[in-house]
């Protein structure tokens, strides 16, 4: 990419190129472009004249005094220029920031790279992207995001929501404090530039949890950081992103939805070089960046890290058991796990944890009012299993072995039935709840394949389960949503034939 660092860019005295190449038919739509391109240079000067009288009334109904015309002119086009409105937003947004100490976080953040962000290494093994990735055409900031390489339901698994609201803290605030310094140096309001890339988007990433988790960061960023975006590319869309669209779409509010560009599978990358130069984009787009000296644009996370890999041969299967006896039901219940007890025991507890529960005191003014921060532990242990298979299909089948009062394990049950999973397409994951010391046995079975062994990578962790009792508004919006979708009767990829 041609700009290493945003402080490089920064103390640069010429700004990048700002002079678009304009893209021939859409998409992305005329409309749009249009709208784009009205917006591409404003400048603050001429903000300053033009909309001097609803800048000066925003700030008059403002209790803590904000003295940047830029931050006043976001919340003012982020709601449609009512002066009442943003004023009250801006209000919010400014009380939000004392109590959580943003202040401090952005004097921080700035002089810190992502990754040394906290919480960065486990945030980015689950969510790959790359904040800073040179600039678009216009002299916009880029960054990549890899979301269909994303595992929404291991974020929700091993990183509480506390510690993201921490990193996204990090995150926004570097990313604001840029676009602040690029719209004084420039004389211009500067907008950011997004690729999300989809490739790798399963039905795994329709989960649930994951989705309330992500509903919870938009609502933050949406609400506190308004009109930071100024172009979004959605690429590579797979099946089932269309699912995925209908449910995050109502989540986005119409401004925002004005800047995404949808491009088509086939050719988007023509599209971007017309935003954005070849040197600026990944290899893995198309592009020519590699980002060599840095393990790659938008590096991945090696997915078999912490999986065991075993052969199940033709004709066979193999079984692994997860032996929960008494004994360690009640260590995992009290929280003295032990890893070597159960296999690969680890000591995080399923479930979102209240935002800023940790290291910023205050909650956050856009959480819904909950009062469930000591949590209700009901005495059940959770097992998450996720697998998958380098080629070709495997079945999984669950059984358990409840212990009985002479401290035994009892007549056997199937848990999960049988099933064959397209495996080698995506990850498998999956979540039993258990009330009672149980020995499960995961028999990972090939027996209808005569003549091909299949490589398989499989990990099952064991937590204390906790649940809130109070019902979240996120997680009923997100119901009703998935409500509507019948999520079993999607397209998917065709079953395999027997191998
Ligand atoms: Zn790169």
């Amino acid at each position: 990419m041609a700009s290493p660092s945003p402080q490089a860019a920064a103390s640069s005295s010429s700004p990048p190129s700002v002079s678009p190449s304009k893209p021939s038919s859409s998409p992305p739509s005329q409309a749009k472009k249009a709208a784009e391109d009205k917006e591409e240079h404003e400048s603050i000067e001429e903000i300053k004249k033009i909309h001097a009288e609803p800048l000066a009334a925003v700030r008059a109904l403002l209790s803590i005094p904000c003295d940047d015309d830029v931050t006043v002119y976001r919340f003012l086009r982020g709601h449609k220029m009512n002066v009442s409105v943003a004023a009250q937003h801006l209000n919010a947004t400014l009380k939000w920031r004392q109590e959580n100490k943003l202040d401090a976080i952005r004097a921080k953040a700035e002089k810190l790279t992502q990754r040394q962000f906290p919480f960065a290494e486990k945030v980015l093994a689950v969510h790959p992207h790359n904040i800073f990735h040179g600039y678009d055409r216009r002299g916009q900031p880029l960054s990549i995001e890899r979301l269909g390489r994303a595992n929404p339901h291991q974020m929700c698994r091993t990183v509480p929501f506390a510690d993201m609201q921490v990193y996204h803290f990090h995150h926004m605030e570097s990313k604001a404090a840029l676009l602040d310094r690029l719209s004084l140096e420039r004389g211009e309001v500067v907008r950011t530039c997004k690729i999300m890339d989809f490739s790798g988007l399963g039905r795994a990433h329709l989960d649930r949890r994951g989705m309330v988790y992500v509903k919870k960061l938009l609502d933050l960023s949406q609400g506190n950081y308004p009109e930071m975006l100024g172009t979004l590319f959605v690429v590579n869309t797979p099946w089932v992103f269309t699912f995925a669209w209908k449910i995050v779409k109502p989540w986005l509010n119409e401004k925002t939805l004005a800047k995404i560009h949808i491009l088509p599978n086939d050719g988007y990358i023509d599209v971007l070089k017309q935003y954005i130069d070849e040197e600026n984009i990944p290899d893995f787009l198309g592009g020519k960046c590699t980002c060599a000296e840095h393990g790659g644009c938008v590096p991945l996370k090696d997915p078999n890290e912490g999986m065991t890999n075993v052969c199940v041969p033709a004709r066979g299967s193999y079984k692994h058991v997860i032996d929960i006896d008494p004994t360690k039901f009640q260590a995992i219940l009290s929280g003295a796990n032990n890893a070597a007890a159960a296999g690969q025991v680890t000591q995080k507890t399923e479930g979102e944890a209240e935002p800023a529960a940790a290291a910023n005191s205050s909650s956050s003014s856009s959480s819904s009012g909950s009062s469930s921060s000591g949590s209700n532990t009901v005495g059940s242990v959770c097992v998450a299993y996720e697998f998958h298979t380098e080629s070709n299909d495997l079945a999984l089948e669950v059984i358990a072995e409840p212990y009985t009062s002479d401290g035994k394990p009892g007549p056997s049950s199937v848990l999960r039935a049988s099933k064959r999973y397209a495996s080698d397409q995506e990850p498998i994951l999956g979540v039993l709840s258990i009330d009672a010391p149980t020995r499960l046995t995961f028999n990972f079975d090939n027996s209808f394949s005569y003549f091909t062994s299949k490589s398989l990578w499989f990990r099952i962790d064991v937590d204390a389960k906790k649940e809130t009792a109070t019902a979240d508004e996120d997680e009923e919006d997100v119901r009703k949503q998935m409500a509507g979708l019948d999520v079993n009767a999607m397209q998917s990829p065709p079953t395999p034939a027997v191998k």
